[in-house]
């Protein structure tokens, strides 16, 4: 069983590309769980078309001790992939990070890691990186992690926060970063710049989203791409990142950059072949 982690900035793309990938490989045949650890509870609402899903945290203030079980806590989506919700306290009381420990405790004295799983997915915020988020790592829950960025200065800022909490835990235990996905902004540059960072932070690209309007369309049918247009393009690149993570061998100790080189870092692809401003 491979467990997962999926890192990044608030907005970047997380859910959506953990949705569209953990589609693509049950596709392939893969049993799949996907845990949502974000407060907004959103992981796996594509996979769902839409269906509400009671997060870990309600079901348990909800129910008497005892009554809280698998079938209330866990809910089939697309071909089957078993979806889960965190869930967070309100907003501004108590540690978000609160939910995805009482999530996972919840999850593992269920049982609801089943031997027949092959991919386990976390799709964890990536702004903070505080005690409660770094919990599918810390706990050695998830050893494999990947971090969703794109060209713009504020995800590579955040990819590169997060390397530094994932070496924290690398260096003492089997923790290890499989690469960077970007999901494309369309920044100038953007794939030389995300391979740049991805080498300079002792990692890899592992694959380029590109931008799609067509993403926008699915989420609005309350779908992944792959069932909202199975042979559309989009839908094949999201298929070929499920090969990539798939196949993936190369797993290293990320070696965060100090802030000027990241810097240096966007000027040096940033500031090429920019378009002239006429005046
Ligand atoms: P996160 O989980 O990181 O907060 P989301 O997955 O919710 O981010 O994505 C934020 C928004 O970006 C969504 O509205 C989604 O439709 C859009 N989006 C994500 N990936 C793409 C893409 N490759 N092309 C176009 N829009 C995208
Ligand atoms: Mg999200």
């Amino acid at each position: 069983m491979r467990q997962v982690a999926i890192y990044g900035k608030g907005g970047i793309g997380k859910s959506t590309t953990t949705q569209n990938l953990t589609a693509a490989l049950a596709e392939m045949g893969k049993q799949i769980m996907v845990v949502g650890c974000d407060p907004k509870a959103d992981s796996t609402r594509l996979l769902l078309h839409g269906l509400h899903q009671k997060t870990v945290l309600d079901t348990i203030r909800d129910n008497a001790q005892g009554q809280v079980n698998l079938a209330n806590l866990v809910a089939a989506g697309y071909r089957g992939i078993r979806c889960v919700e965190s869930g967070g306290p309100e907003p501004g009381v108590g540690c978000a990070g609160r939910g995805i420990i009482t999530a996972i405790d919840m999850l593992e004295n269920l049982g609801a890691y089943t031997a027949d799983l092959d991919y386990v997915f976390y799709d964890v915020l990536g702004d903070v990186v505080c005690g409660g988020f770094a919990m599918p790592i810390r706990e050695g829950k998830a050893k494999e992690i990947y971090i969703v960025a794109s060209g713009e200065m504020m995800a590579l800022y955040a990819a590169n926060n997060i390397c530094r909490g994932i070496k924290k835990y690398a260096v003492k235990g089997d923790v290890r970063l499989g690469g960077i996905i970007c999901n494309s902004r369309n920044v100038d540059n953007e794939l030389p710049l995300l391979r740049a960072f991805a080498q300079e932070i002792n990692s890899q690209l592992l694959y380029f989203i590109p931008r799609d309007n067509i993403v926008q369309h699915a989420e609005i049918n309350r779908q992944t791409v792959l069932q909202y247009k199975s042979e559309c393009h989009q839908a094949a690149e999201y298929r070929a990142l499920a090969e990539a993570v798939d196949s993936n061998t190369r797993f290293t100790i990320p070696e965060p950059v100090p802030q000027e080189r990241l810097e240096a870092l966007l000027l040096e692809h940033g500031m090429i072949e920019m378009p002239e401003y006429k005046i």
